[in-house]
């Protein structure tokens, strides 16, 4: 693969490889099996420089792009699934959309701290009645003009990093009778406005150092400057939102299964049964080489998804391809690495079970495998 991948973003990518196998790869089950968010691994990724990777040098970013990013995340996931989903979280749903989107003065005052200050973000759209039909959400926001502030109640399901986030960006309708154009996103602080509450952080099956939130909003007032883009504007945010975020989940997906993939083939040459390696059994070869040839698809899709964002181009279709292909290798190839170490596979002692654990979510988040068909039809014309 590394034929595409242009000096500068090798060396990045090879620094994080690095630092994910000295600082994350010793402590990557522990902090699954304590449910707990390592806040110190965040810290560090800041001051790697990469908490903004694809945002503009101008608001402390790294001024890298797409490609790159989607480097740094593969490589996150090959050692930690949790890491990796907060980390996508923060930099695609929670600071891009306000270099996208924002005004100058909300991008100093709200996404550096996201790019330079390690500050965490978050991106709330899902509600416990709509998921796959988000723009049926029932989070209203009322404009108060005597004292120029958005009101807004409701509830928001499933929010990756809402309790350790410093700046939550909220879908709410700001006009129920316009359908998807009377949606739009405020960027809301959980430590300073009064009535957003985390009513709920969830266990999960996997990915359980990465935090998964229930927000209860009762009446939290938000001055209107606080308004992403226009009243109206925040259904066509998430879709362009989540054309860029889908080839992270991508990328998160081939180091999942990149991860699982190692950790098979390492246990292969060296587990002997019959007198001989396992990996020497046909049925054995045949697992890793099929993985292989799985993330190595996923790979490309990914990357090229990538490299046609920052070329500026529609990638509606690839994002979602390369979503859902990836996510479905990382699970079948996780699946098959845990088969691959029988019994000791089964076991916490060894990655592939926490691989495979945090490989579902994958075809779950950013839209489910059969929402992601749904996208790439019409993008068919079906
Ligand atoms: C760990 C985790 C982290 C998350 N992080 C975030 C986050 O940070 N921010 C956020 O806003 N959300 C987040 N989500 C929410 C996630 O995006 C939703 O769970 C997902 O979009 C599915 O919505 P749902 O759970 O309501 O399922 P539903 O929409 O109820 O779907 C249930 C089933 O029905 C299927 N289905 C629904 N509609 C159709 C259709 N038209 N055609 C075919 N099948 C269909 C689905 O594919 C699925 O199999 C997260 C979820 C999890 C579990």
């Amino acid at each position: 693969m590394d034929f595409e991948v242009p000096d500068e973003h090798r060396l990045i990518r090879d620094t994080v490889r690095e630092f994910c196998e000295a600082e994350i790869r010793p402590i990557a089950q522990e902090i699954e099996d304590d449910h707990r968010f390592p806040a110190e691994v965040f810290a560090a990724l800041s001051d790697l420089d990469v908490l903004g990777i694809p945002i503009g040098e101008s608001y402390g970013g790294l001024g890298g792009d797409q490609l790159m990013y989607a480097l740094v995340t593969e490589e996150i996931g090959r050692v930690s699934g949790g890491i990796g989903l907060s980390y996508a979280a923060h930099v695609s749903l929670g600071a891009k959309p306000i270099e996208t989107f924002g005004t100058e003065a909300q991008k100093e005052r709200w996404l550096r701290p996201l790019t330079e200050g390690g500050e965490l973000g978050a991106w709330a759209l899902t509600e416990p009645g709509s998921g796959s039909d988000a723009s049926a959400m029932e989070t209203t926001a009322e404009y108060d003009a005597d004292a120029d502030e958005y009101v807004l109640n409701g509830t928001k399901q499933f929010i990756t990093n809402a309790n350790v986030a410093n700046s939550v960006l909220v879908k709410a309708v700001t006009d129920p009778d316009a359908g998807t154009d009377g949606i739009s996103t405020f960027i809301v602080d959980p430590d300073a406005d009064d009535g957003f509450e985390v009513t709920t952080v969830w266990e999960k099956m996997g990915l359980n150092c990465s935090p998964t939130c229930e927000v209860s909003l009762d009446d939290v007032r938000i001055p209107a400057d606080r308004l992403l883009g226009e009243e109206g504007d925040g259904w066509e945010q998430t879709m362009q939102t989540l054309d860029g975020g889908r080839i992270s989940i991508a990328a998160l997906s081939v180091g999942l299964a990149q991860g699982a993939y190692e950790a098979a083939k390492e246990y292969a040459g060296e587990r002997e049964q019959f007198g001989k390696p396992i990996a020497k059994f046909d049925a054995i070869r045949d697992k890793i080489v099929h993985m292989h040839r799985q993330i190595e698809r996923a790979r490309l899709l990914t990357h090229r998804a990538a490299t046609r964002y920052d070329a500026g181009e529609d990638v509606t279709r690839e994002s979602a391809l390369a979503k859902l292909d990836a996510s479905e290798a990382a699970r079948e190839v996780a699946e098959e690495a845990v088969q691959t170490l029988g019994g000791y596979g089964y076991t916490t002692d060894f990655a592939p079970q926490r691989f495979y654990r945090d490989a579902k979510l994958m075809e779950i988040g950013e839209g489910t495998s059969e929402i992601q068909h749904v996208v790439i039809g019409r993008e068919l014309g079906l």
